[in-house]
């Protein structure tokens, strides 16, 4: 006689099997809208629905860790971070392309390869040459397995689970595991898009660090991040581009059709590839995208021409680590060389140093140039670019002109005048200490009061992603810096908060030359205005280091309030999403900082706003920080999360002795102990419900 399993017992394992169902119901939709809206960008539905799905999932495998596999789509970022990558060996090398610059080198490429194989009806197949970086993807039985960079090309990093982040590499590719071979390479190119890039820069120029170079060595950094997260952090695209080893026979016999069948498999593939069956129009091709390469939302640096069929790929082979059978048409390169004048240095208004290359005029990419970044100290360094030599300038789409090199062979005869470049040990502005943090590349300028910094703080604080004073900008905001008031030793900015002083100072200032009656009321009104901007403005405008806008959005939607935000210990900081560590610390030095403490003080009584949109209703959580764990059968904890924050309160993620009260449904352990242990109100789901219903709520669908 066997005896029944309990009912307890049978009807956790029905709940079992039912969330397994709709975990792989779910797997399957997110992974169908990753591939509509990552590689084919065409989304079916809108990013609110999307979420609901991926919370949904991440809900049930919260619940059933038993669940969880490696390819499920949330642990894309499932990767700790590493102390370094380790190498991979390729399975067969990924080869180098020889380059052609015009169509007489291109049709003398053509004519080699048929006098070698003696075949005349080729196919050609030409696709952009993404300005980005190879990389090779391993599939095994339909999964990711392995992701590497192409290093020498025998040898790269494996960069696995950076490359998992990507939401344009499916996890999973579009096929039954038996209609596939066991394993096979796909190789690829990442990219960041113009879009992206302009984007990471502006965060880091509201954030007040360097900007970063191009989009290609962006790309590279970020994919090379030995934390996951901050890879995540960016957005990269991928096409992939051919078709690598492959366990077994290969499914198709040409490149053309590997590049369909990979696409059918879900992986990314260039849409603007063509096939060609002449030499000539290969040619027209290629010299039609020197016109048409800027309009790409990404950078292209030439085009990649191959022979379609795999047997005259074969016949034709390799010769040293370059395939006879492919090559790349590069574009002219836009650059130039002129001499460097002088090497000068700006200040910022954080204090950075930035040292930048004063050029004599040269005509380069469709401009004349007579500035150029130099990137950074370590690019002078390494490349030891002096003031007086002469230097390659590259400029690029809308890229910043830069200084590639310098030309060595140019220096013969002068070597003695051209001396190394150094940070000056002086503030070029002020005069002030200049030193060099730990830890950190940059130099700063240690006077709090440089003039420098203080009109590009003022500037940035009016400028229209902060405060948004029009009137304001780089003339006003370094006159008012740098004039002093009459009979005084004062000047008429001397920090932030003097901007909302000026309308008191109206007939003085009057006085300065330049400045009208007109332009000085209208002013008046814009900074009298500003005072109404929301929390999150303000947070941008007063320039805390490694804060751009949407971490200014994160703070101000979480704390409320300036007084909430300065009263966060360290441990609430790092509890809000979207913010890690080194965030949080500078948040938390910046409050306790008795001069930013003072400055916000002022603020204050100038009338300055100091809270955020929270709510549109108020409400009867109004002012309450409220912690949910666990989960819940009412809600999920999107819907929770967001009804809470719709009556007034604030989730938290953290319990600390500021929560009002933590909603503690199914499991939930740490937090509910933390609660416990701080003595903090714990409210069961029922319990919320009747406090919610004590308060007025109405459980009617919005
Ligand atoms: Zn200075």
């Amino acid at each position: 006689m066997t005896s029944e399993p309990p009912a307890e017992v049978i009807a956790e394992q029905r709940e079992l099997e039912a969330a397994r169902a709709r975990v792989e119901d779910l797997r399957a939709q997110i992974r169908h809208h990753d591939h509509r809206y990552y590689t084919l960008s065409q989304p079916e539905i809108g990013d609110t629905q999307y979420d609901l799905l991926f919370r949904e999932l991440r809900d049930l495998e919260a619940r059933f860790p038993d669940l969880v596999t490696p390819d499920s789509p949330t642990q894309r970022v499932s990767g700790e971070a590493t102390v370094e990558f380790t190498g991979v060996q390729h399975r067969e090398p990924m080869l180098s392309l020889n380059n052609v610059f015009n169509a007489e080198e291109l049709t003398a490429w053509y004519a080699r390869a048929v006098r070698r194989i003696e075949r005349e009806n080729l196919r050609f197949v030409c696709e952009p040459k993404i300005d980005g970086l190879a990389i090779s993807l391993v599939y095994e039985n339909g999964r990711f397995v392995q992701g590497a960079t192409r290093g020498d090309g025998l040898r790269g990093e494996d960069i696995t689970a950076n490359l998992r982040t990507l939401r344009s590499i499916p996890l999973v590719l579009n096929a039954p595991p038996a209609s596939l071979p066991r394993a096979f390479e796909v190789r690829g190119e990442v990219y960041m898009s113009k879009a992206e890039f302009a984007r990471l820069n502006g965060e880091r120029r509201i954030a007040g660090e360097q900007l970063y170079m191009n989009p290609r060595n962006t790309a590279a950094g970020s994919l090379r991040q030995l934390d996951p997260k901050i890879t995540a952090s960016r957005r990269l695209d991928l096409f992939v581009y051919q078709l690598g080893w492959v366990e077994g026979d290969r499914p198709v016999d040409s490149h053309s059709a590997a590049m369909s069948w990979l696409g059918g498999l879900g992986l990314p593939t260039n849409p603007l590839t063509q096939t060609f069956a002449g030499i000539d129009a290969v040619a027209r091709f290629c010299e039609g995208w020197v016109e048409q390469r800027d309009a790409l939302e990404y950078g292209i640096d030439g085009v990649v021409i191959k022979i379609d069929d795999y047997n005259a790929q074969r016949e034709l082979g390799v010769v040293g680590r370059e395939p006879r059978w492919a090559v790349a048409w590069k574009f002219p390169a836009e650059q130039a060389v002129t001499r460097l004048r002088q090497i000068e240095v700006s200040v910022g208004r954080t204090g950075v140093l930035t040292p930048f290359a004063a050029l004599e005029p040269v005509f380069v990419g469709g401009a004349n140039v007579s500035m150029a970044t130099l990137h950074n100290l370590d690019h002078i360094h390494e490349l030891d670019i002096r003031a007086g030599d002469d230097v390659i300038v590259q400029r690029a789409g809308d890229v910043i002109p830069q200084v590639v090199a310098p030309v060595l062979s140019r220096r013969e005869g002068r070597e003695a005048d051209l001396v190394p470049f150094a940070m000056p040990s002086t503030c070029p502005v002020c005069g002030g200490e200049v030193r060099r943090n730990e830890n950190e590349a940059a130099y700063y300028c240690t006077n709090r009061r440089c003039p420098a910094q203080l009109s590009r703080g003022v500037e940035h604080f009016a400028s229209r992603g902060a405060m948004d004073i029009e009137g304001f900008g780089e003339k006003m905001a370094f006159q008012l810096v740098d004039t002093l008031r009459p009979d005084s030793t004062h000047h008429y900015i001397e920090t932030l908060s003097d901007i909302y002083a000026l309308p008191a100072l109206r007939d003085e200032l009057l006085t300065i030359p330049r400045i009208g009656e007109k332009k000085l009321d209208a002013l008046f009104a814009n900074i009298e205005s500003s005072k109404q901007q929301p929390l999150s403005r303000l947070l941008v405008a007063i320039t805390m280091r490694h804060v751009g806008t949407e971490t200014a959005r994160a703070l101000a939607r979480h704390f409320g309030t300036m007084t909430a935000l300065r009263e966060a210990a360290l441990e609430d900081l790092q509890a809000v999403n979207d913010i890690g560590p080194i965030v949080a610390e500078s948040v938390y030095d910046f409050m306790r900082d008795p001069e930013n403490a003072a400055l916000i003080d002022r603020l204050v009584i100038a009338g300055v706003r100091m809270d955020e949109d929270t709510t549109a209703l108020g409400g009867p959580l109004e002012g309450l920080s409220i912690v949910v764990t666990g989960s819940l059968d009412r809600w999920s904890r999107n819907e929770v999360e967001e009804l809470i924050t719709r009556l007034g309160g604030k989730v938290s993620g953290a319990v600390s002795k500021k929560t009002s009260f933590v909603v503690a449904g199914e499991g939930g352990g740490s937090k509910r102990e933390k609660a416990e242990t701080l003595g903090v109100v714990l409210l069961d789901e029922a319990a919320f419900l009747e406090r919610l219903r004590a308060d007025g709520w109405a459980d009617t669908p919005a």
